[in-house]
């Protein structure tokens, strides 16, 4: 029997990241859409954990299978980790990602290069049918720019350079962000819990 897993997100972005991140898995990977009704969830936690695990759960328990969530935040030293946990309404309820940009570079405006350091920080929750949630973490270090630089990717991507490599990123291609990014260290941490589900799918 192949086991089924819901990935619970709505943002097309990260499903696909998240896809292409896990080849050749042996699982049936669902979305939300197959599951009308599904509830909308509340990010208020305040940790990125617990927003990725409230996530989790609730796919998990509103689907009856397996389902897997992230929460990430991008953490700005100079602003004292902000916007963290609050990533996605930085510029206010209902912003476009452009918002939330302009809103950075106006906060970080005038710094220089070596105090603009940042990280991405993704939460991985996987869910049990039942409830039960493990979450990992994945990191990505690097420098906030002075203004939006490549069109690929989302959210922050514009913004985010990573110094080794000299390039934003959304001027990498999907697969050169996946070979580096936070998603990517999450899913290492998390790829071995799936195998393992499927395992007991196949005994
Ligand atoms: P959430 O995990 O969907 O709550 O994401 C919060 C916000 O962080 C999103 O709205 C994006 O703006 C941003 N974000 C999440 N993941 C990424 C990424 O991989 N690159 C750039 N921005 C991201």
């Amino acid at each position: 029997m192949i086991q089924t897993v819901v990935l619970a997100t709505r943002n097309k972005y990260k499903f696909n990241e998240i896809l292409e991140l896990l080849p050749g898995l042996k699982v049936e990977m669902k979305t939300l859409d197959n599951f009308p009704g599904a509830p909308e969830v509340v990010e208020d936690g305040a940790t990125l954990e617990e927003n990725a695990s409230k996530k989790a759960k609730s796919a998990a328990l509103f689907c009856g299978f397996w389902a897997l969530a992230d929460d990430t935040g991008l953490q700005v030293d100079a602003l004292g980790g902000a916007p963290g946990v609050y990533s996605a309404r930085y510029a206010g309820p209902g912003c476009s990602y452009s918002d939330n940009n302009l809103k950075l570079l106006a906060e970080l405006a005038g710094l220089p290069p070596e105090k603009r350091t940042a990280r991405f920080c993704c939460v991985m929750a996987l869910s049990s049918p039942a409830g039960s949630v493990i979450t990992v973490e994945g990191r990505l270090e690097g420098r906030m720019t002075c203004a939006p630089l490549g069109a690929n990717g989302f959210g922050y991507d514009p913004l985010f350079l990573i110094p080794g490599v000299g390039k934003t990123l959304a001027e990498l291609t999907p697969a050169e962000k996946n070979a580096l990014s936070h998603r990517a260290a999450a899913v290492v941490k998390i790829e071995p819990y799936l195998k393992r589900l499927i395992g007991r799918a196949a005994s």
